[in-house]
């Protein structure tokens, strides 16, 4: 079945390997409902013993989290993934582009299995290799390629990443978004920030000290990305127009609501939210930065936080001194995180134990090499 661009396809139907949307379980999965659905991954797990290593991203759902051996945000689970060469089987609780990076980290003799299929990610989404490819063309033809160094935020396809390799570029995360732009500021006059335009700007703006007048919208829908040539030339930043949907619902008007609610709260926010979000914050930080700086703040602290619901639920209760709350008014998980449920996850132990490999995550060879590249510049920065 093949998708045209634009044409929606339903999460959980369909079967486009090549996109980050949704494709079909093949399997038959326990209902949700089922009573002994927690003894079932436990028995499953404990039979895996050390042929399995289970990673689970801080967005999971609690019971997906419970049989995690390593928890983290995608940085720190790459560098797992890239730093253990024992595990035949790894259990990739996180969404579709975080368990391509893990395939091309780890050996060949080792498989990654993503739990559901459907768990893509709208923003990688919104980078495609054709699309990239033209504006790197359309660079080129102004004459300023030579002096771009394109970085790409991990939330992004093997085919994204590869480009990002194969021109001289790296991969970054909201934990070292500020290192890998001073590193590709030292080789090259301007950044080709992809897909995350909010990451990029904020990162320039607030930690390197650039200007949002040497940030410019690079919009792959328009030709010439919708800017002029004046403009691309006089850019440092060229930021794709990519974005968070759950990121992007924090506003200002959120944080001046939870100032009145609550007197006294800091505002912590995740940099993927919007810029004027992230100016009003008190601090701005990666998954880990706000994990790390909500459970080490002393008892009494009142924290507002923008970030994926499941993380902020599990904050509050791992740290009962503070007050902790929602910066949204409005439920705000991420649908596509949440796919990965224990039904998926037991199916997919019992399959491997029964025989069967499902759901595993192969990047092709070449796309695997030049990702590689840029991955393995960012693990040395
Ligand atoms: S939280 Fe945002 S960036 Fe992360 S997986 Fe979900 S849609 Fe993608």
């Amino acid at each position: 079945m093949s998708i045209s661009l634009g044409e929606l396809l339903l999460l959980g139907q369909g079967s486009d390997l090549a996109s980050e949307r949704g494709v079909s379980c093949t399997g038959e999965l326990p209902p949700a409902s089922e009573p002994g659905l927690v003894e079932r991954a436990i028995a499953a797990r404990a039979a895996l013993g050390s042929r399995a290593l289970i990673l689970g991203h801080h967005y999971q759902r609690d019971e997906v989290i419970q049989f995690a051996d390593i928890t983290g945000d995608s940085f720190k689970l790459a560098q797992a993934a890239a730093e253990q060469s024992s595990a035949e089987f790894i259990f990739f609780c996180g969404v579709h582009f975080m368990a391509e990076s893990a395939d091309i980290l780890t050996s060949s003799k080792q498989r990654v299995i993503l739990p559901d299929l459907a768990a893509g990610c709208s923003m990688a989404d919104m980078a495609t290799a054709n699309q990239v490819n033209q504006c790197w063309k359309d660079l080129e033809k102004l004459g300023v390629a030579s002096k771009t160094v394109p970085v790409t935020y991990m939330n992004s396809s093997a085919a994204i990443k590869a480009f990002t390799g194969e021109h001289g570029g790296t991969i970054c995360t909201s934990s070292n978004a500020q290192k890998t732009l001073e590193w590709a500021f030292a080789k090259a006059e301007k950044v080709l920030f992809l897909p995350d335009q909010h990451l990029g700007r904020n990162t320039a703006v607030l930690s390197l000290g650039l200007s949002l007048d040497d940030c410019v919208l690079w919009n792959p829908w328009k030709p010439m990305g919708g800017l002029t040539e004046d403009e691309i030339r006089g850019a440092k930043m060229i930021l794709w127009r990519g974005h968070c949907s759950v990121h992007g619902r924090f506003t200002r008007e959120s944080i001046q609501e939870v100032r009145t609610r609550v007197p006294g709260v800091q505002v912590i926010v995740h940099p993927e939210c919007q810029h004027e979000v992230v100016v009003d914050a008190d601090v701005v930080g990666s998954t880990e930065k706000i994990i790390q700086t909500v459970t080490a703040s002393p008892a009494g602290s009142k924290w507002a936080i923008g970030t994926e619901l499941n993380l902020v639920s599990r904050l509050a209760q791992n740290n009962p001194d503070k007050e902790i709350v929602f910066l949204d008014k409005t439920v705000c998980y991420c649908s596509t995180m949440n796919r990965i449920d224990l039904p998926h996850l037991v199916w997919a132990m019992e399959s491997i134990l029964a025989g069967h490999i499902v759901n595993e995550i192969k990047v092709e060879e070449k796309v695997a090499r030049f990702s590689k590249l840029a991955l393995e510049q960012m693990l040395a920065l």
